[in-house]
């Protein structure tokens, strides 16, 4: 249940509605939102629901939810949430082309493949500075060094820059240099991290977890936006399948199904969904097709030296074939509706 209070409530009458809340068993979780201050009830609802809490003074709007992800539902706003992240918007009909390496390598390197994604279509930077990888033998990024080349690279060629963070203690450093936090597959629940990202307001890119079902995925969102920061993106990038021909299964259904269920906008990501450059095209035309609010692409000038992914990069000129194409079928499509 979500109880929305007027933001200057006296503190009188909000301590008799925290004993009310609290006296019929339940927990007060208290975040911040543009409709007022929110009040993210949990525990025995149905004793909760006999005490007449809509005429407390100070008490605006009570919402009954249906759902355990309070505030990432229609129920709790019934607009599409749009992200600004830089100059481009995601969202309620704003289409997000994130292209770019899966790490930085080198800055000459980055600045090649910046130039070409923008040319391409992209409208949003990507580049792993810090890289969470299967083995402790493979390269794991820059790091810092990383992060400086992917601003100055975003700030040269004008594209906004989304990078992975993978460590709370990095949040300084990725906040200061990057214009979208990224959450990997493998860090979906890492809660402590959730929260971090939550409280530094900055855009957010949650990717799906690996074997993550849509409401687990859907509750990594809510730890964000429980801290008061409404800007969460989510990414659909494969679920772990069975079939070890491709590297994961993408979940196209998983698109609508958000849309069935959140305001937040969902993007997909086709590169690592089947890990072979061949198969991420046709994905992200069937992920724009499914309504998707953009897809994310890897793309590296020379996937041969890549030094990560190599198998599943798309070269610039494939990658702006696929942009035209997602042009068309964006015409075709027209706005994004709720289904
Ligand atoms: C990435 O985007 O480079 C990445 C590591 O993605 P994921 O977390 O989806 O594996
Ligand atoms: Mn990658």
């Amino acid at each position: 249940m979500l109880v929305i209070l007027d933001p200057h409530v006296s503190p009188a009458h909000r301590s008799a509605i925290d004993e009310a809340i609290r006296g019929a068993g339940c927990t007060i979780a208290e975040t911040p939102s543009r409709r007022g201050l929110l009040l993210v009830i949990d525990g025995d609802l149905d004793r909760l629901r006999q005490i007449p809490l809509g005429v407390f003074p100070g008490v605006r709007k009570i919402v009954s939810l249906s759902k355990p992800y309070a505030l990432s539902s229609w129920e709790h706003q019934a607009e599409p949430t749009v992200v600004n992240v830089g100059t481009t918007r995601i969202g309620g009909g704003h289409f997000a082309i994130i292209g770019g390496p899966c790490a930085v390598e080198s800055r000459s390197g980055l600045l090649e493949i910046a130039r070409a994604v923008k040319e391409g279509g992209a409208n949003l930077l990507r580049g792993g500075a810090y890289k969470p990888r299967t083995s402790p033998y493979s390269f794991r990024g820059l790091g810092l060094e990383g992060l400086l080349i992917l601003r100055d690279v975003g700030q040269q060629t004008g594209l906004p820059v989304v990078s992975e963070i993978t460590d709370p203690r990095h949040i300084e450093a990725c906040i200061s240099n990057v214009d979208m936090l990224q959450i990997g597959t493998r860090n979906m629940s890492n809660f402590d991290l959730l929260v971090e990202v939550g409280k530094s307001g900055h855009p957010v890119l949650l990717k799906r977890g690996r074997s993550a079902t849509i409401a687990d995925w859907l509750l990594a969102a809510e730890y964000i936006l429980a801290q008061g920061n409404p800007n969460v993106v989510l990414c659909e990038r494969g679920i772990r399948g069975f079939d070890p021909l491709l590297r994961n299964t993408l979940d196209l259904a998983a698109i609508p199904a958000i849309r069935g269920l959140s305001h937040l906008p969902v993007i997909a990501d086709p590169s690592h969904a089947t890990g072979r450059a061949a198969y991420v095209a046709p994905l992200a035309r069937a992920a724009c097709a499914a309504g998707s609010d953009g897809v994310m692409i890897e793309v590296h000038s020379h996937p041969e030296r890549a030094q990560s992914d190599a198998e599943q990069a798309m070269r610039p000129a494939e990658f702006r074939d696929l942009c035209e194409d997602l042009r068309l079928l964006l015409q075709v499509r027209g706005g994004v509706t709720r289904s």
